[in-house]
């Protein structure tokens, strides 16, 4: 009897529109709940992210698969890219107090500019140094250089490129200090180390980055993710090698042939290798570590020289100054007499 009439009760009230509503709200409880749930568990893992502070990521669904969205930036990371940036997150908090005492000269330490050494002039040839004897690899696959350091399409490349897949780790290859963390229109998202005696390495055309400015890093730590921003086609990553300024022919001082081995713990750098000019972007150089000053003094003085065409000038100026005769000129620069020459066009002249 009770049984029939809580049925019939049941009955009744499945009627009624209020169960229809108290339905409503129970589910969005659930809902809520589970939101909340999960939502709060992302919220306890703040990564860095471009604007250099702690980021929020929700969990979203994108095309059926989980993600990640930046909540202040919108910025969507697929579930490897967002659990590589935890982990160098965890590598970040790791290393803050620099157990390794490494110290990094703070000379134009600035962290607004890929390059704050425009008002230094460097004597050439001038000597780099190495406080170690190996380098990690930035890239975890394996190695396939793109394009190198040199002239390429007639304009100059002054990095290495090297393949990878957008969402890659891209990491530091010696230890140093994070000097930049940004954008810039060429070389899109950008970290810059310093490493010991004002070795920086740049690292171009990232996805995502997992470190901040003013960050010490360990050697083969991650920086961020490889991408395909800023001028690029295809994802890959960029890399510089630089001292105060100049860029340095990466290959000349590193080898990327699977030995990571620096090529000296001191080596003299001539003109010849800091000029994209003296190289091809499509094949490699022969590459001569100059070990001393008057080696590189004597291999600077017979590398080709250039002059840099003004207004006005024209092939038999160029000719009577640099004591050759124009029909010399046209040959060592692939040139006809009547070539149209540009303002800031260089001239082999040796
Ligand atoms: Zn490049």
């Amino acid at each position: 009897m009770f049984a029939f009439a809580l049925k019939n009760t049941i009955a009744i009230y499945k009627m009624t529109p209020i169960y229809n509503h108290l339905k409503v709200v129970f589910t969005l409880f659930i809902l809520a709940l589970s939101t909340s749930f999960t939502y709060s568990q992302i919220e306890d893992t703040p990564l860095v992210e471009p604007d250099s502070m702690g980021s929020f990521f929700s969990k979203i669904i994108l095309d059926g698969k989980l993600a990640y969205q930046n909540k202040k930036t919108n910025v969507i990371l697929s579930q490897s890219e967002f659990l590589l940036l935890k982990d160098a997150n965890f590598e970040r908090i790791l290393i803050k107090n620099n157990p390794a005492g490494y110290q990094f000269s703070d000379d134009h330490w600035q962290g607004d500019k890929v390059n704050p050494y425009r008002d230094v002039t460097l004597p050439t040839p001038f000597r780099i140094n190495f406080n170690q004897t190996t380098f990690t690899h930035p890239v975890d696959n394996e190695i396939k250089i793109t394009s190198r350091f040199g002239r390429r399409r007639r304009r100059p490349h002054r990095g290495l490129d090297l393949d990878l897949v957008t969402g890659d780790a891209v990491r530091s290859m010696l230890p140093g200090k994070v000097r930049f963390v940004g954008y810039s229109s060429g070389h899109g998202k950008t970290v810059v180390v310093r490493h010991a005696n004002d070795i920086e390495t740049v690292y171009a055309h990232l996805s995502a980055y997992s470190v901040k400015e003013d960050d010490l890093v360990t050697e083969g730590q991650m920086l961020g993710l490889g991408g395909n921003t800023g001028r690029s086609t295809g994802s890959h990553l960029h890399l510089e090698v630089r001292y105060k300024g100049v860029c340095i022919h990466p290959e000349y001082v590193f080898n990327f042939d699977g030995s990571n081995t620096i090529r000296g713990s001191e080596l003299w750098v001539s003109k010849g290798w800091q000029s994209p000019r003296s190289h091809s972007a499509y094949r490699k150089s022969e590459l001569k570590p100059l070990f001393t000053k008057e080696a590189a003094i004597i291999a600077q003085n017979s590398e080709p020289r250039y002059h840099r065409i003004r207004k006005g000038e024209t092939l038999s100026h160029v000719a009577t100054r640099y004591h050759l005769s124009v029909r010399e000129i046209c040959r060592m620069n692939n040139l006809y007499q009547n070539s149209v020459l540009k303002i800031g066009q260089a001239i082999k002249i040796r």
